[in-house]
């Protein structure tokens, strides 16, 4: 899988990827997703839809490297979980993820922090690995950073249904002592703040990077298809407070709209990163310009 790489001046921004693949039918994933609408968006949303019709993801995270700091936001799906529901997430055991730091000259040891933009298995896999039958901090010099108010919500979920994710991949990074919780507005460093995004999860996240003014959003799970980017109002079954999540998904999309921003997603395939502009009711995102 390549590694995308960005130049935002005096930061460097990489994409790792750890899959892409089929997810589900589209119309199963947005509910309210109408067939003219499909119909009228096909043609925009090339390596995102399949001949099958379904939705297409990407699954990555990006290492931010700061002057003197790296930071790991998301740390995707992860080796050896067991994920029944979704095979393709289940058990993986592959070098892909840990090959692509390796691709960069850089191994766990180097990553200073960790954050995950929300607490869904796909964005925390790889905080953990199984070492000796027991879940450890994979990145073992890292603070791992959590939003308090998005690890409470998980903890109270797990209390009445067990989360395989939160018990595998979140709560042995809090019993070695290397999580230190957040809020959703906090200010990392100079260069890189969080903005609360709510709705696909209680205290989902986006993260800017940029001195001063924001080269580049990462913007986790806002979004999970370009077909969003023509209809933000579509929000996808599991989105936790789909209304919450249209409405804060519109806001990112105006805030970053005609501006040099870099938007970063997570999912979208192929071109997973661009400028946001305005396309009749909605949005598009040009690819960036130049290498
Ligand atoms: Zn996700």
């Amino acid at each position: 899988m390549p590694i995308t790489t960005f130049s935002l001046g005096e930061i460097t921004l990489h994409g790792l990827i750890e899959d892409e693949g089929p997810y589900s039918d589209i119309r199963k994933l947005f509910p309210a997703l109408t067939p003219a609408q499909l119909d009228a968006a096909r043609p925009t949303l090339g390596e995102a839809l399949d001949a099958a019709d379904q939705a297409v993801f990407r699954y990555q995270a990006y290492l931010v490297r700061l002057p003197g700091m790296n930071v790991l936001v998301d740390s995707c799906i992860g080796n050896d979980k067991e994920r029944p529901g979704r095979p393709s997430w289940h058990r993986r055991h592959d070098h892909r993820f840990l090959g692509g730091l390796a691709e960069l000259g850089l191994s766990v040891q180097d990553i200073d922090v960790v954050m995950c933009t929300h607490l869904h298995a796909d964005h925390v896999g790889w905080n953990t690995r199984l070492e000796n039958g027991r879940w450890v901090p994979t990145f073992p010099h890292a603070r791992y950073l959590f939003s308090a108010r998005e690890l409470a919500h998980w903890e109270a979920e797990n209390a009445r249904t067990p989360v395989a994710a939160l018990v595998d991949s979140v709560l042995p990074v809090v019993a070695a002592g290397r999580a230190e919780l957040i809020g959703s507005d906090l200010e990392l460093t100079e260069s890189l703040r969080l903005l609360p995004t709510p709705g696909h999860t209680p205290d989902h996240f986006s993260v800017r990077i940029g001195r001063g003014r924001d080269l580049a959003v990462l913007t986790g799970d806002a979004l999970h298809s370009p077909l969003q980017l023509a209809h933000p109002e579509l929000s996808p079954w599991f989105d936790w407070d789909p209304a919450r999540a249209a409405h804060t998904r519109r806001a990112l999309l105006e805030r970053y709209c005609e501006t040099e921003t870099l938007f970063c997603t997570t999912h979208f395939p192929g071109c997973s990163c661009g400028h946001i502009r305005r396309a009749e009711a909605g949005f598009r995102c040009d690819p960036p310009k130049g290498p």
